[in-house]
């Protein structure tokens, strides 16, 4: 099985206050302790990232779910990534379906969204993944060279060192339809062929592609038997103290194989 440390992110989106989310945070750093062979990173709305930085006590990361393309400036409510950094930030989510879809985010926005990440230090998480028309009609996998092409090619292999990829079908994403591990581990290997083709084969092997989409405690042990996953970015079953539990248990496992 390839070295690659296995990478487990809880996507909170909108939900939960200050004092629910420290509490779920103490619970989530306990949980990274005691399962200590994968790295855990929390992504809490924006208001309450140094409060959550502070109850994960470094047992986990906390990072932005988004950040601006912009460095500083007169971008009404928008927050960069060197603020990010500034308030304790370890990595921040690029291009998440919900900001790709909802938003109308395009691969050009996230490619700059991208460079201040790195100029940043921060680790960037970018998300990419198929609509269910796309898969359908035979085209997820172009979709997805696609949209790393798009992220991609203006940066160079160096500066994408810290590089995390979330393979997140859209039609899996806060539905409870998980991807089968097999689909998975097969649009795993269109990232890291993608990969390999923009920089090279060691660093394709190097970086960690996650999937992402209703992994819970019963489907992440199956997903990360699976050589290609190396983790998850988990939305719903991350607020819920048990289940974000057993899918860092399950990817810590995965450490040790
Ligand atoms: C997500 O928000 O990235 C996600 C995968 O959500 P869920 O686990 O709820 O499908």
């Amino acid at each position: 099985m390839a070295k690659r440390v296995p990478f487990v992110g809880g996507n909170w989106k909108m939900n939960l206050a200050r004092a629910s989310g420290a509490e779920l945070a103490a619970s989530i750093a306990a949980a990274a302790r005691r399962h200590a062979g994968a790295e855990v990173c929390v992504f809490p709305p924006f208001p309450y990232l140094e409060v959550i930085h502070s109850a994960l006590g470094g047992a986990a990361a906390v990072g932005g779910q988004d950040c601006s393309d912009q460095k500083s400036g007169a971008f009404t409510g928008q927050v960069a990534a060197s603020m990010l950094k500034d308030v304790g930030c370890g990595a921040v989510l690029i291009g998440h379906s919900e900001r790709r879809h909802g938003l109308g985010e395009h691969d050009a926005l996230l490619s700059e969204k991208l460079r201040r990440a790195v100029e940043a230090g921060l680790v960037p998480v970018l998300c990419v993944g198929e609509t269910l028309g796309e898969r359908e009609s035979g085209r997820a996998h172009d979709t997805i060279e696609t949209q790393l092409r798009g992220c991609l090619t203006a940066h160079s292999e160096d500066s994408m060192a810290r590089l995390v990829v979330a393979y997140e079908p859209v039609w899996a994403i806060g539905t409870g339809r998980t991807a089968t591990p097999d689909d998975a581990a097969d649009a795993h290997r269109t990232v890291r062929r993608t990969l390999a083709d923009l920089y090279s084969a060691s660093f394709s092997e190097s970086v960690r592609v996650i999937y992402g989409g209703s992994v819970n405690a019963k489907n992440a042990d199956d997903l990360f038997q699976r050589e290609e996953i190396d983790g998850g970015l988990v939305g719903g079953a991350s607020l819920k103290t048990d289940e974000f539990t057993a899918i860092i248990a399950a990817a810590s496992a995965r450490a040790a194989r």
